[in-house]
Formats: structure tokens, sequence, C-alpha cells
């Protein structure tokens, strides 16, 4: 983390101390850290509790040592002009460079550049439009495009919900994916330039020039509460009061079982808000960032295997294993990241990083006709990013199940306007899933706090 942010989250307190403060937020995320700075620029004391040594939750940017575009294990892209993003990064000076780039497929041995790879698209997405009774986009595949005929129609679909989505298909809503893919704008991409991490030291900077407190190794597990009274205990041993509390966290994290090691408990019990948590779906991901010598993709042996140049290739997505693959064009850096979301992440979340690394490799050597080896010692660095297995995200971001509206509606609703919910997970746009989510989730917990 850089010094500037050091200097202005204060250190944990330790044991048995006592803190008071008029709103407690638990989780220095996007969403967490947009509410505090609401609150704290209105007059309120606030206080945040985060669980891990640095902030910004599932946005995490590390500085690149080789001096090229900062390393984002998380969050990368702005999807669109979204409104409060832009305006946040435009309030605080920060740019933000388009991050537009051709799209490639590798199938059969070939490269192919196209935009609509699917046969039989427009079909489905009209169908699509047709139906009245929500229910998962796989028994609406199953129930309308049945056959030989739409079997790659199937499998893409089923991808691009994993892989874009990070979502089950057997759960995920048709009418959510359907108000997806109808609302796709141009396709105006945008990469925060520095990284995104920028934002949230904006934001954590806001939060203690108006008084607020950002206390980082601060784990929560137990929150009690009453009407307007809260309590929660800290693993430092602090205990902090409040008048009221948002609750700031990865679904993921809130949807670990009573009992199990990380559960959040309540005392006592919300059980309706409980059911609405274990209701939406959490995506997983596996995010993997490697550094080579030199971009192989765009040199003359790549050109000749695809009888044409793929300098210009931003996506390239295939069936290998590791199935997703993009540079950081339109610059050209010797970047590539990976990327295998939904059910297949899921079931890596306990893969070692070795494991993920060889299987990069390899889909790689399968794509572009080279040796594992030859690739493995052209490997400058890599990260590995295994959401899933992270204890304080615990998957990606979250897509909406047949059940999630009503879900959501329990949820955006506070509990005797004492306990408040934000994150990425509570936003109702077609931008979801995403930092614009989460910002907009924390905004409207702090306005409704405000009102009261
Ligand atoms: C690999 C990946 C790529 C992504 N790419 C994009 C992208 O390109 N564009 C985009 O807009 N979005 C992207 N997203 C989604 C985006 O990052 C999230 O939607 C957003 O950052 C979520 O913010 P949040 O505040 O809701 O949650 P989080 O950022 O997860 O914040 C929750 C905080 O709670 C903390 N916490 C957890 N447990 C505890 C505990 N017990 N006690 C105290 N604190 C705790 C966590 O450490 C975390 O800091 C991506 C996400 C991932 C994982």
């Amino acid at each position: 983390m850089p010094h500037s942010i050091i200097t202005i989250i204060t250190l944990p307190n330790h044991n048995n101390t006592m803190e008071d403060t008029d709103i407690l937020i638990i989780g220095a995320g996007a969403a967490g850290l947009m509410a505090a700075r609401t609150l704290a620029k209105a007059g309120k004391k606030v206080t945040v509790l985060e669980a891990r040594d640095r902030i910004g939750g599932r946005i995490h940017t590390l500085e690149n040592t080789s001096g090229q575009q900062p390393l984002e294990l998380g969050a990368e892209f702005i999807h669109g002009d979204l409104p409060l993003t832009k305006s946040l990064l435009d309030e605080a000076g920060i740019a933000y460079e388009h991050a537009g780039a051709s799209m490639w497929r590798y199938e059969d041995g070939e490269f192919k550049q196209n935009e609509t790879f699917v046969e039989h698209w427009d079909a489905f997405l009209n169908k699509l439009g047709e139906l009245e009774q929500d229910m998962s986009i796989n028994c609406f595949l199953l129930r309308e495009f049945k056959g030989e005929k739409y079997r790659r129609l199937r499998e893409s679909v089923r991808q691009f919900v994993s892989g874009y989505d990070n979502a089950d298909p057997k759960k995920a809503s048709s009418f959510s994916l359907r108000r997806e893919w109808q609302s796709e704008d141009d396709g105006a991409q945008y990469r925060v330039a520095g990284g995104y991490i920028k934002l949230t030291i904006f934001l954590a900077g806001e939060i203690v020039a108006a008084g607020g407190q950002i206390h980082l190794n601060a784990v929560v597990k137990k929150i009690y509460w009453q009407q307007h009274c809260i309590k929660v205990v800290s693993s430092v041993g602090c205990t902090h009061s409040a008048k009221q509390l948002i609750v700031a966290l990865p679904l993921g994290v809130l949807q670990v079982n009573a009992g199990d090691s990380g559960a959040i408990s309540f005392i006592p019990p919300i059980p309706d808000h409980i059911k609405a948590i274990n209701t939406l779906g959490f995506g997983a991901v596996i995010k993997i960032l490697l550094e080579f010598d030199e971009a192989f993709w765009e040199d003359k042996q790549t050109e000749m295997l695809a009888g044409k140049s793929l300098s210009n290739m931003g996506y390239l997505f295939s069936t290998e294993e590791i199935p997703t693959w993009w540079t950081q064009a339109p610059r050209h850096t010797n970047m590539l990241t990976g990327w295998i979301g939904g059910p297949e992440a899921a079931e890596k979340a306990d893969t070692h990083n070795t494991e993920i690394l060889r299987q990069s490799l390899q889909s790689l050597a399968n794509i572009f006709n080279r040796g594992e080896e030859q690739l493995k010692q052209r490997l400058v660095s890599y990260h590995i990013a295994n959401w899933t297995a992270d204890e304080f995200a615990r998957g990606s971001y979250a897509y909406d199940t047949v059940e999630a509206n009503e879900a959501r509606f329990v949820l955006s609703e506070p509990i005797q306007d004492t306990i408040f919910f934000a994150g990425e997970y509570l936003y109702n746009g077609t931008a979801m899933g995403t930092v614009e989510a989460a910002l907009d989730s924390g905004l409207r917990a702090a306005e409704r706090i405000k009102q009261l």
C-alpha cells in the first residue's frame, strides 16, 4: 500500500478498549468507503472496521515492478459510461483511459476475429425477449434450443454466463441476463490510470479528512444489536458501539453457514435477511496475471501461425482449461491476463497456485503452438488471485437467481433503522457485479441513514 494511505489509516486498538461512534461500517471495500465518505462529510462520526491489512477489498492494485501498467488483481475495467464511478474519478482528478480492443476466438486450430461469434444468437435473443416467466438460463436453453443444431449455441451461452457473469447457468436468472444483454452499450470500456486503488485512496482520504476512522486488521465475527444500539467486538479485542451499522461485507462472507469458520453471527438472529442473503447467487473466479519477457502474441511466429497479425488483440476466447485471455490493449505491454469463472473456477478453489500456473501455461502453449517449458522460461513474473479461496471475499461478484428481486428488496430495507446492508450485490441496475454497483449501494445506505 502506498505511504500516503498508511499515514491516514489508524492502527487497530488493543484489547478491552471501548469506542463509541455514530455509525459503524464493516468492510472497507468500495461500498463501505463510499458510505463512510458520504456520512463523514455530512458531519457524522463514522468508524470503518476492515479485516485485511489494506483497504479496497475486491479492488486490489499492485505496483508493477517493471514500471508498466499497475497490476489489477481484482476490478480492472469501468464497464461503460457509469455515472457514479466516472463522476468520482472526475472529482478526484483521476484519469481513465479507453480500453477498447478487438475480440478474437481460437477455435479448431484457427484464430478468428469477430464481434459476433455465436450462430443463432439473434434467434436466441428474440426468444429470450418473449419469455414471460423467469427460469434459469440453463432451463431456458434446454426448453427452447434443444438438439444438435443448437449445441454450439448452448455451449457458448453457458460459457459466457460462467465466464463473464461468473454465474452458475443452472441458477442464473434468464430475466436478469436478458436485461444485461439488451442494455449493452457500445462496449465502451476504460481503465483507471494508475489503477483502481487511486479511487479507494481518494475515498479513504476524504473519510479521514472529515474526522472518520478506518481500522485495518479488524476482523468482525459477532454483531450484538438492539434498536439504535450496536456492539461489535473486533479480532483485536476492541468493542465498538454505535447507533447504526452498515454491513458492507461481500455476499460470500455473509453466506458462510453459522458455526463454520469465518461466519458472521447476528445476536439476536436476523433470519429473514439471512434467508435473502442465501437466495442470491455469488460467483467464482480465478484471475491470472502473467508477465513475459516479450509480447510473443505479437511476434512473427504467431503471425505465421494465425495467418494474420494479432498485434491489436484485446480479448482471446478459447475452450482451453484457462479459456479467456486479454492483453492491456490498446497499450502494448508484455502482460497477459487469464480468467476462469463460474462453476469451473469454483471447482478449482482448492487447487494450488503452481497447478493453476501450469494449466495457464499449458493453455497458452496449446493456443500459440509453443512448448509449455519454453513459455515458462519466458515468464518474468506471475500473480494468481483465487478469489473464491480468499477468506474475506469467498468469490467474485453476485449474480441474480430467479428469486433475486425479492431477496434484494428484503436486504435493501434496514432492520429497525439500525442495521443497513451495502455491497455490490444490492444494486438493481444494469451494471451488476461492478465497482459502480458497490459505490451505488454504499451511497444509498448512507443517504437512508442521513434521512433518519
Ligand atoms: C477478479 C475480479 C475482477 C473484477 N473485475 C471488475 C471490473 O473489471 N470492473 C468492475 O467494475 N468490477 C469488477 N469486479 C467487481 C468489483 O471488484 C466488486 O463488485 C466491488 O469491488 C465490490 O465492492 P464491495 O464493497 O461490495 O465488496 P468488497 O470490495 O469485497 O469489500 C468488502 C470488504 O469487507 C472486508 N471483510 C470481509 N470479511 C470481513 C470481516 N469478517 N470483518 C471485517 N471486514 C471484512 C473485506 O476484506 C473487504 O475489504 C471484479 C471482481 C473480481 C473479484
